[in-house]
């Protein structure tokens, strides 16, 4: 199966944009771009001058190395994000094609699905005794019956932290050959148990993964994210993409946290969540005022409560920040709680142990 064919029809042989950049030239005096011939005096480097790589070979390398795939299987985008916006903007035509997602989920799918004038289809979770699950067969039922192009799911999903296994996905890829790319988005994929998907792609060509340095490497700041798809679909989006889309600053920051010492830190701190999370879970399960924990398996907890603007309120009261989940569907009790440092999470703890006595 080629999966251009879920391309837009009306974009093929659409070149995209041909900048300075898109062609490699030789030479030592580059007067093709109308750079500035001087780095900017407030700046002490000089590699800003000039318009960036559009997709820069070092970090495609050290990520491709990262997550276990080919470097021409690897789309990098300012954040995740923009490879979400890239995918719904190259597979899905305006009025006529859909986006399915599983809410309660993260809200980029259907804004940019909206933004791009695709229906949007929603298949719930189901929120079954011990966790949210995706309905498999309803997913694939409503992507055929409602044309879907693109199938978002999310593992560890957002908010409540649940995985899907590689066989589950795959499944859902295989039954959904020649209808849409199922993107498998793995933000939080470093802080799970289990391994990412991104072995799936090759053994599935309408399978696509997300990841992102913004989590785990901590650099939701730089603005640096991929795909991880087939080749050909990589190319393809390239064309849609702006024509310089990662920051020569960026692409520092993305090389420098991914050199050996600074993984090796990012795995420490991963660890350390991951044992804060176990211990955030077992306190939190001890609080009369918590009805339930979600079993996460990403950097935060889902939690409902018997009261949520008092726990917002306490949590408030000394300064701690949590994100209100109770516009969501489904979620009209939950808080969704990062998991910080020991010190922040035992104050967390402290917030909500207080409400317990006032409570009492
Ligand atoms: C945080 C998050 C992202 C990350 O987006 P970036 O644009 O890479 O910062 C993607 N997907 C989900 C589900 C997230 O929670």
């Amino acid at each position: 199966m080629n999966p251009l064919s879920l391309l837009r029809e009306d974009l093929s042989g659409f070149a995209g944009y041909r900048s300075a950049r898109s062609e490699p030239v030789d030479g030592n005096v580059w007067l093709n771009a109308n750079e500035s011939p001087w780095a900017n005096l407030a700046i002490g480097s000089e590699s800003v001058r000039r318009y960036p790589e559009p997709q820069p070979a070092s970090l495609r390398w050290a990520l491709a190395a990262l997550y276990g795939c080919d470097a021409d299987q690897l789309l990098i985008g300012r954040g995740s994000d923009e490879a979400i916006d890239l995918l719904v903007r190259a597979f899905c035509t305006p009025g006529r094609d859909a986006v399915l997602v599983t809410p309660p989920v993260f809200g980029m799918y259907a804004v940019c699905a909206r933004l791009q004038d695709a229906r949007v289809l929603e298949v719930p979770l189901t929120d079954a005794a011990d966790d949210f699950r995706v309905d498999l067969d309803a997913v694939v039922r409503a992507a055929r019956e409602g044309s879907a192009r693109l199938v978002f799911l999310c593992s560890p999903g957002n908010p409540a932290g649940g995985t899907l296994s590689m066989e589950v996905v795959v499944r859902i890829a295989r039954e959904l050959e020649g209808v849409a790319m199922v993107v498998v988005d793995e933000a939080y994929v470093e802080y799970a148990d289990s391994s990412s998907l991104v072995d799936g792609v090759q053994r599935q060509p309408n399978l696509a993964v997300l990841r992102t340095l913004s989590k785990a490497h901590a650099l939701a700041g730089a603005r640096v994210g991929c795909l991880i798809a087939d080749a050909r679909v990589i190319a393809a989006l390239r064309q849609c993409q702006a024509p310089y889309p990662v920051p020569t600053p960026s692409l520092a920051l993305a090389l420098q946290a991914l050199s050996p010492p600074a993984l090796e830190q990012t795995r420490a701190h991963v660890a350390e969540v991951v044992r804060e999370r176990q211990r955030m879970h077992a306190a939190l399960s001890g609080l009369p005022a918590i009805i339930r924990i979600y079993p996460s398996q990403a950097n935060f907890l889902l939690v409902r409560l018997a009261d949520p603007d008092r726990a917002l309120l306490s949590l408030r009261d000394v300064g701690i920040v949590v994100r209100d989940m109770r516009a969501m569907p489904q979620l009209g009790d939950a808080l969704r709680i990062t998991i910080g440092t020991p010190a922040q999470n035992e104050r967390v703890l402290e917030a909500l142990r207080v409400l317990e006595q006032v409570e009492a």
